[in-house]
């Protein structure tokens, strides 16, 4: 089913990482500027992440033994430095999410680059180490997002959805490897429920939602793929989700042949794969077009609005 799976190491069936990107109240800042400071209850649900749910996290990893990946805005980082250090110690990998959640294809060219590199600094003041793995906020990858990448010596790229097994970005600049994922995968359509950003979803017990995650490792397990689940803590870290996770992780342990693993190592993996010529990924050449498409004229078009 899958037409060129990964020899994953170890005999391995699938690889499986969890990474939760970790937006506390950097969201809520975005879409309500002026008004964010005076949002509490939605503050306080977001905020939820770094104080109690990244702690929660790292502690059922250590459970099982398991180093994982964080995405972080790089504000979060500065204001909640406690939370980076737990996710340090704990052995896991951090990774860019923009500075402050910001959409990078609404944005300039040059400002974009602005961000990324200013999120880079924190990195490097906080961990001692530039992050080598990045995912776009709310998956908002622009056209320019590759190059920049690729100029800033990044490994990975996890915002996008066009394989089920690791692939290739490619433009004129150069490569990095594509860790792809699904909304079946995220838990935002799962969980989401807040006034303050008008978006509700009908609330799942946790056990359906694992369901859903659950059919999509047993597909991965079967065929060879990779599964990656995206995840926020604010979400996914309350406390009956949380039983769920570790739940879903014992299955996934007792059906054995898993490597479980940070995005920075599967990315590595695949980096070798490639120049040992025992895999060859699949190249995605960007951008897919170079601007509109020529049959619906200059103008903005009305079909299918
Ligand atoms: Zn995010």
């Amino acid at each position: 089913m899958i037409a060129n799976p990964v020899p994953w190491p170890n005999a391995a069936r699938c690889a499986v990482a969890f990474t939760f990107d970790m937006d506390a109240d950097s969201i809520l800042h975005l879409a309500h500027h002026t008004s964010a400071d005076t949002r509490l209850a939605a503050m306080s649900m977001l905020r939820y992440g770094p104080e109690i749910a990244v702690p929660r996290l790292v502690e059922l990893y250590k459970r099982f033994g398991m180093h994982q990946t964080f995405f972080l805005p790089a504000w979060c980082m500065e204001r909640y430095p406690a939370a980076v250090d737990v996710i340090l110690q704990g052995g896991h990998e951090m990774a860019h999410h923009g500075y402050l959640h910001e959409h990078p294809n609404e944005l300039p060219s040059e400002e974009e680059l602005y961000w990324l590199q200013r999120g880079i600094d924190v990195f490097v003041t906080m961990t001692g180490e530039r992050p080598r793995g990045f995912r776009a906020p709310t998956y908002k990858f622009s056209r320019h997002t590759l190059t920049h990448l690729v100029n800033e010596s990044f490994v990975y790229d996890a915002s996008l959805m066009g394989d089920d097994v690791p692939y290739l970005l490619e433009n004129t600049t150069g490569r990095v490897v594509e860790l792809p994922s699904h909304y079946a995968l995220d838990d935002w359509p799962h969980f989401m429920a807040s006034r303050d950003f008008n978006y509700f979803m009908s609330i799942k017990p946790p056990r359906q939602a694992m369901e859903v995650y659950a059919a999509e490792f047993d597909a991965m397990w079967e065929y060879g793929g990779l599964w990656i689940a995206v995840w926020h803590p604010f979400l996914s870290g309350r406390l009956a989700r949380c039983v769920a996770i570790a739940e879903l992780i014992e299955y996934m342990h007792n059906k054995g042949q898993v490597w479980f693993a940070r995005l920075d190592e599967i990315a590595t993996y695949v980096q070798q794969l490639t120049q040992a010529g025992t895999w060859t990924p699949r190249v995605d050449r960007l951008p897919y077009y170079p601007g509109p498409i020529p049959e619906l004229g200059a103008a903005e078009p009305t079909l299918a609005r």
